[in-house]
């Protein structure tokens, strides 16, 4: 969340300047006729002439706006040769709109050329999320749905400012992508120093955005605080994050990447979902993704097909990932709902999986039901659940054929993406029908964000009923529905730990540091023996921030706890306990065992601060340390933190980088 305290903007803004290339000033980023047509605000009495007058100083900008009005999507009677004509005919909206898309797309999207950052994936995100968030601020009647649109046109500036004056772009960062498991957001600020939506802030800021505009580029990922001076703007942020969460939810992210947002529970509260009709909206926004790539003659990487229904199952799971009193919504109407819903019913897969194959084969009267997984690794199809159970034992081992042997329609399948039915017929030497010594099954993809990740099989064959080309239609929804569900799985169980990791340090946060005591207190006394508790605090830190920028304070911290991670032993616990300071619990350990501890990290860090003063302009890296031991008389652990706090505010007073222990009332060691 980005707190919009004074001293943290200032904080952000070095940040942001310590990893350009340029001076955000000097950026050339946003042409200044864009920020003049950015700048006339809905209620402006003399708007039509001064957005007249404003495209037509810009003679290649007002060329291009004509030529956009008088293209085919339009399709007005007669030839429009004036500006301001054009703004009589459609609107101040409607021109403000083309041309503001026009000048961002000339100046910031078609520059960007690297590999990595896609300017026309990243381009036709823009386009998507603007259009929807413009047309849901109509649906919600927002007195002004143009202001929406170009909020949306420009929420991920932060991005492209990053792409193009970075000293390590976005294309580094994507790069780096690949392992890493916390949200895009998390994983920015541990590349950068800071997010795309915080370098938006500082950019909106510099450049003097709009506060609506400023407002949604800097928390379109997470409404602000009640105190925050963009909180009078939430619907605008709300509708824009809706916006960008379905346009993830469709394929069409900024950048391509697994991950995608959150839908945060707050945009849900604000946008009342009742008074939109979700398919409508979505096919108006097709129809001007059509048109936009009609005009721009560029073809989009990737051909979405917008699936309303898709969208609506996975809001009503996040709202019941939150909201554990909302029951999904199905169509009772719906002949296939057991088996459209068994997958929403848990966000655990071994779980869901089986209860959904269950429910296939009773809704749809199969005899068998396969999850077939690719194996990526192996090259292989999978079979990892099936039904009935006993399909497969221990004697008639399970399924596994290889991809590279896979051919005819099956592979149509696994290439197009689309369900079949493989018979004797079609498919003679199909390894399935062989392996499983059956006729005829139906193959149905199970896709992840749009990746092919199984396939799901049925068949009739105890029953030998034939199957019909009509039930591939009425299985691909459910097949559908397992694949936002898988989705959903692993983004719970990202979350989870991503409220139990600290994702700078990656050490546990206070929380599990907390729970982690509390166990250990819960224990009977004789086992709590022997415990040590201690305090970490980084010495003179703010000055690391305030001479060389958070980014080197944020390395500071990084170094500490990779220090600490080095150095402790499998059964120890080691956490974040906030800001810059660290807490270890030793088990199993004496006084001088957790002096000895405590004093290997010390000198390693000071150690480590040396190789690299040139990094942190010769300020010295060191810690103070603050050691308790147990004592039976401590009935909780809060007495023992307290100590350690205390032993180290004294390491302090004398004078840092050093270490004291208190044992209860005994005097200190050190
Ligand atoms: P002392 O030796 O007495 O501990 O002085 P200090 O400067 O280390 O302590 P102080 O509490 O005055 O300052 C701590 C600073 O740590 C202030 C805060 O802005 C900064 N800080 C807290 N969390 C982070 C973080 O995640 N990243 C960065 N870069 N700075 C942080
Ligand atoms: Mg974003
Ligand atoms: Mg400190």
């Amino acid at each position: 969340m980005i707190d919009e305290s004074r001293e943290n903007i200032e904080n952000i803004k070095i940040a942001a300047q310590s990893i350009l290339k340029h001076e955000i000033k000097q950026l050339q980023l946003v042409p200044s006729v864009a920020i003049k047509l950015l700048k006339l605000t809905n209620d402006d009495n003399a708007r039509i002439q001064d957005l007249s007058r404003i495209i037509e100083t810009e003679p290649t900008l007002a060329a291009k706006v004509l030529r956009n009005v008088n293209s085919a999507a339009y399709a007005l009677p007669k030839k429009i040769t004036s500006i301001n004509r054009a703004v009589n005919i459609l609107g101040f909206s409607a021109v403000r709109q083309i041309a503001l898309a026009l000048l961002f797309y000339n100046k910031m999207i078609k520059h960007i050329s690297r590999q990595k950052f896609n300017q026309l994936f990243f381009w036709q995100h823009c386009l998507f999320v603007a259009s929807l968030s413009r047309e849901i601020a109509v649906a919600l009647k927002h007195p002004d749905p143009d202001l929406v649109y170009t909020a949306g046109l420009i929420h991920d500036i932060g991005k492209v400012v990053l792409e193009t004056y970075g000293r390590v772009t976005y294309s580094d960062f994507i790069a780096s992508l690949a392992k890493k498991k916390y949200s895009l957001i998390e994983q920015e600020r541990s590349f950068f120093g800071i997010s795309h939506t915080e370098m938006g802030l500082v950019f909106c800021l510099e450049w003097q955005l709009p506060p609506p505009i400023t407002a949604v580029i800097a928390c379109h990922h997470n409404q602000p605080p009640e105190a925050s001076p963009y909180a009078g703007f939430r619907t605008e942020i709300a509708i824009v994050s809706f916006a960008d969460y379905i346009a993830w939810m469709q394929g069409i992210g900024s950048i391509k990447s697994d991950g995608h947002p959150v839908l945060q529970h707050e945009v849900l509260k604000i946008i009342n979902l009742h008074q939109l009709d979700l398919e409508a909206l979505l096919q108006h926004v097709d129809q001007e993704m059509q048109n936009t790539r009609e005009f721009y003659g560029i073809q989009f990487p990737s051909v979405t097909k917008l699936r309303a229904t898709l969208v609506q199952a996975t809001i009503n799971l996040s709202q019941l990932i939150t909201d554990p009193s909302f029951r999904l919504d199905y169509n009772s109407k719906n002949r296939f709902s057991s088996s459209l819903i068994a997958a929403h019913q848990s966000l655990n897969p071994d779980e869901f999986l089986p209860w959904t194959l269950e429910a296939i084969q009773r809704d749809f009267a199969f005899d068998h039901v396969i999850m077939l997984n690719i194996d990526p690794k192996r090259r292989c199809l999978m079979a990892s659940y099936w039904w009935p159970t006993s399909m497969f034992t221990t004697e008639q081992p399970s399924l596994e054929i290889k991809i590279s042997i896979v051919s005819g329609i099956l592979l149509d399948c696994l290439r197009e993406k689309k369900a079949v039915i493989v018979n004797d017929n079609v498919d003679r030497n199909n390894p399935i029908l062989q392996r499983l010594k059956v006729k005829e099954f139906i193959a149905v993809p199970v896709l992840h964000h749009n990746r092919l990740i199984g396939v799901l099989y049925a068949d009739n064959s105890q029953s030998k009923k034939p199957i019909y080309q009509k039930q591939l239609a009425e299985i691909a929804p459910v097949a559908d529905q397992l694949g936002i569900a898988l989705v959903k799985a692993e983004q719970y169980e990202m979350e989870k730990k991503r409220a139990q990791i600290d994702p700078l340090t990656e050490l546990f946060n206070k929380r599990m540091i907390d729970q982690f005591l509390t166990q250990i207190f819960k224990r009977e006394k004789s086992k709590r023996e022997n415990i040590a508790i201690g305090f970490i605090d980084i010495d003179n830190f703010k000055q690391f921030n305030d001479v060389c920028g958070h980014q080197a304070g944020d390395d500071a911290l990084k170094i500490v706890a990779d220090i600490m991670r080095s150095l402790t032993r499998p059964g120890d616990f080691i956490g974040r306990y906030g800001g810059e300071e660290f807490l270890f619990v030793l088990k199993n350990t004496d006084e001088a065992g957790a002096y000895g501890y405590a004093e290997r990290i010390r000198t390693e860090i000071e150690h480590r601060g040396k190789i690299m003063k040139n990094r942190f302009h010769n300020l010295a890296l060191t810690v103070s340390v603050g050691i308790s031991m147990y004592n039976p008389r401590y009935s909780s652990y809060t007495k023992m933190v307290e100590i350690a706090d205390q032993a180290m505010y004294r390491a302090k007073n004398e004078g840092r980088n050093r270490i004291v222990m208190l044992a209860n009332t005994a005097p200190p060691i050190n």
